[in-house]
């Protein structure tokens, strides 16, 4: 069995584990995919003291970083079931969807985020071309361009807000006939002067050249016309899901939306369980804000380790 064992290997289930193997304890780390969201990246500008890389040489450096420590590295084993440990001790149970299972006496639990999709024609062939999800790391690509903002959610409102700073023009882009943001954002948007949005709108279409985006295409609910905006940039702003699905059910306490409750250890309401990065409630979903996570996750588990 494991000291700790996390799960996920995107920055901060990395992190994680190079933090526990370093106290010389038994890590173990199991992947569904090693480097996570980060593998799917272009460039990363914000990772400070790295001026400027790309995701997939971000994850070979994750890896090489990972590999120089003794970390059994489980790559491609996605967890479908997790069973706590007895209350009086014992060993938590992750099973896999390979058919293995792996005990612990500590476990991270970084499985991370993914992006809600449109799921429109042309957002995958799009996607890193002018189809974009974060607007703090992609935004400034777009400095001077026309874009679009989907979703009148906080975040939406949020994004349209920043990226009204460096493009020359955005469309906020909402499918219902108004925006769910707190209306001190909505009152700041429609402050802006290069700023329109559009209610009522479904989204149906990317179109491109081939090798960019050029437009979106909409219906508007109200008057059922078919209509078209040209621009060079989709941001999709319709949620973040963290990747929890296969802990329904458990003990571990999460928010309606399914991110992990962590308290400032990074421990979750089972004892001995501790999560990092995108799949928990710490807000602002960030390369450099996973890495401080996994790390503090794992040194949380080993204070518990050594208090237990
Ligand atoms: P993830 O990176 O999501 O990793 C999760 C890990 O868990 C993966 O290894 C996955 O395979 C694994 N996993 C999931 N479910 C299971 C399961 N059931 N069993 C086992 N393993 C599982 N941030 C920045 O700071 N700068 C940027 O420039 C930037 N650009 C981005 C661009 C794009 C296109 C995207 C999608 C995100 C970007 N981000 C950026 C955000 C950043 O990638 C995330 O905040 C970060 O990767 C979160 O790290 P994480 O380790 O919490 O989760």
């Amino acid at each position: 069995a494991f000291d700790t064992l996390v799960i996920g290997g995107g920055p901060a289930g990395a992190a994680a584990a190079i933090y526990s193997a370093r106290k010389g304890i038994n890590t173990g780390l199991a992947a569904g995919r090693f480097g996570g969201q980060v593998a799917d990246t272009m460039g990363i500008e914000n990772f400070i003291s790295v001026s400027h890389t790309e995701g997939p040489k971000m994850v070979s450096a994750l890896e090489e970083h990972v590999k120089e420590y003794e970390v059994d590295v489980m790559n491609l084993q996605t967890a479908t079931v997790f069973k706590a440990a007895d209350p009086d001790g014992g060993l938590h149970e992750i099973a896999f969807e390979s058919g293995a299972t792996l005990k612990s006496k500590t476990l991270v639990l970084a499985t991370g985020a993914r992006w809600r999709e449109m799921n429109v024609p042309g957002e995958q062939a799009y996607r890193n071309k002018g189809v974009a999800y974060c607007p703090h790391c992609d935004g400034p690509l777009y400095k001077g361009k026309r874009v679009a903002v989907i979703g009148g959610g906080n975040s939406g409102v949020e994004a349209a807000i920043d990226l009204a700073g460096i493009v020359s023009h955005v469309t906020l882009v909402e499918f219902m006939g108004e925006m769910r943001a707190d209306a001190v954002l909505q009152k700041k948007l429609k402050s802006l002067p290069n700023v329109d949005i559009i209610l009522n709108a479904q989204s149906t279409e990317v179109t491109g050249d081939g090798s960019r985006v050029n437009g979106l295409n909409y219906i508007d609910r109200t008057s059922d016309e078919h209509k078209a905006i040209a621009l060079e940039g989709i941001f999709v702003q319709i949620g973040l899901v963290p990747n929890t699905e296969w802990l329904k059910g458990s003990p571990i306490e999460m928010t309606p939306r399914g991110e992990i409750i962590v308290d400032a250890h990074g421990m979750t309401s089972v004892p001995g369980v501790f999560a990092a990065g995108d799949v928990t409630t710490v807000p602002y979903k960030q390369i450099v804000i996973a890495m401080g996570e996994g790390a503090k996750a794992s040194l949380g588990a080993f204070d518990y380790l050594i208090r237990n």
